[in-house]
């Protein structure tokens, strides 16, 4: 099996397992399908990265090649960002419980805009930028009140979100009240966020409508940000839109509502992270031990949760492939399961792969979002390494943690 026209199995070699690898094409693929697509006559475009999903050094040095911008939600995230050399201006700060220090450390590195959550942040944040004697652009968090975190989205849900301010609130009354009397705040649109794996588009419908009407009564046109969440393909029950129809779509709907509601709006933004990323990752793992119950067959391997938590904390579905044996018949019914002291530490249940010995490669795919930015060294295991691959070259972008670093901080 090649990625890349990289062999697996030399990757294997030099890096061992478990080992994330990226195909750089497939990113850049997927960038560009945002950056050619989400474009229009009416307003300005801007693609974010939302780098929550692979916050690394290599990948934001792609992000500055294609000239997207970063979605960062920590301060971790940012220091990240700006030790790459990424410009801070271009930075987008998200959270709803930032700290006074986070947002200090914001406004000290000249983060270019900060995405306010609630009415307190707002109010911290604006003593903080005068006593700093800063000035500072934001955009405001809504609670639209669609919420589309599964396959369907439902209207005026979860108005008891943690997330965003409701429209015409008392909160949000008395943020436009600090806004307008602030030196040092600058207010240039409204952001919602509403979901992850979305598939249906409607959803992004029923809030392009409520956003737009948002920006009516303001003497300057705004910014929108619609956010990320857009679906992809972990197994065959997931029918991702391709990135050219969402774009559209997009674009589309939020010019035809920018009409019929007579609003000019100034930029329009995305954010993106799992659609950059995810289909573009795979995640290798060498099978140690096969074990048959009465009803099972398990094959184990040298990963598990800890470099892919999303079936443990989400039930999430992956696709997987012994590599070398695509072709072969798969007529074994597997529990692929990982090496923690879990139960449910299971990647994949009950799918059907050929016979494997010790020592073949397990390959899952769809791996690349939330799966490094997730793992964790439960079992004190080991964070695996990350290799990019692109045109028959592989590219070692993090190397594997030792087992001096993994004890480094403990006195
Ligand atoms: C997580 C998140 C995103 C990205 O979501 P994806 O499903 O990865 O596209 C974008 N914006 C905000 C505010 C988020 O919290």
């Amino acid at each position: 099996m090649k990625i890349s026209n990289v062999d697996v199995k030399t990757l294997k070699e030099k890096y061992g397992t478990p080992l994330y690898i990226y195909d750089v094409n497939h990113i850049k693929r997927n960038m560009d399908g945002y950056l050619n697509y989400f474009k229009s006559n009416e307003f300005k475009t801007e693609v974010l990265f939302a780098s929550k999903a692979l916050n690394i050094k290599e990948l934001i040095r792609i992000c500055m090649e294609k000239k997207i911008s970063l979605d960062c939600v920590s301060v971790g995230e940012i220091y990240t960002a700006i030790k790459t050399g990424f410009n801070p201006s271009k930075i987008y700060f998200h959270g709803n419980n930032k700290t006074i220090e986070d947002l200090k450390f914001a406004l000290n590195n000249n983060v270019g805009v900060i995405v306010c959550d609630n009415l307190m942040e707002v109010e911290c944040l604006n003593d903080l930028a005068s006593s700093l004697n800063k000035n500072v652009k934001i955009m405001l968090r809504m609670n639209v009140g669609v919420d589309a975190h599964t396959h369907k989205f439902i209207v005026t849900a979860h108005i008891d979100s943690k997330f965003g301010v409701l429209y015409d609130s008392i909160d949000y009354k008395k943020i436009l009240d600090i806004i307008i009397n602030s030196k040092n705040i600058e207010f240039i649109g409204f952001h919602s966020h509403i979901g992850s794996q979305i598939f249906d588009l409607n959803a992004f419908k029923a809030r392009a409508e409520k956003m737009v009407s948002y920006c009516k009564g303001f003497d300057k046109p705004l910014e929108l940000n619609l956010g990320g969440g857009y679906g992809v393909h972990y197994t065959d029950a997931d029918s991702p839109i391709p990135f050219d129809i969402v774009s559209k779509t997009l674009i589309n709907t939020v010019e035809e509502t920018l009409k019929a509601q007579n609003v000019k709006i100034k930029k329009l933004l995305i954010e993106p992270g799992r659609s950059i990323v995810a289909e573009a990752g795979y995640t290798l793992y060498t099978i140690g031990y096969i074990k048959k119950t009465p009803n099972k067959e398990y094959y184990f391997i040298d990963g598990g949760m800890t470099d892919n938590i999303r079936p443990a904390l989400y039930q999430a579905k992956y696709d997987a492939d012994i590599v070398g044996k695509e072709n072969e018949k798969k007529d074994h019914i597997v529990t692929v399961a990982g090496k923690c002291c879990e139960s449910g530490d299971l990647i994949i249940e009950n799918y059907p792969l050929p016979e494997a010995k010790m020592g073949d490669l397990l390959i899952t795919y769809t791996t690349g979002a939330y799966g490094y930015s997730m793992s964790s060294n439960y079992n004190k295991a080991l964070t695996p390494a990350i290799v990019f691959v692109e045109d028959g070259k592989d590219k070692l972008v993090v190397r594997r943690q030792t087992l001096d670093e993994l004890i480094e901080r403990e006195i």
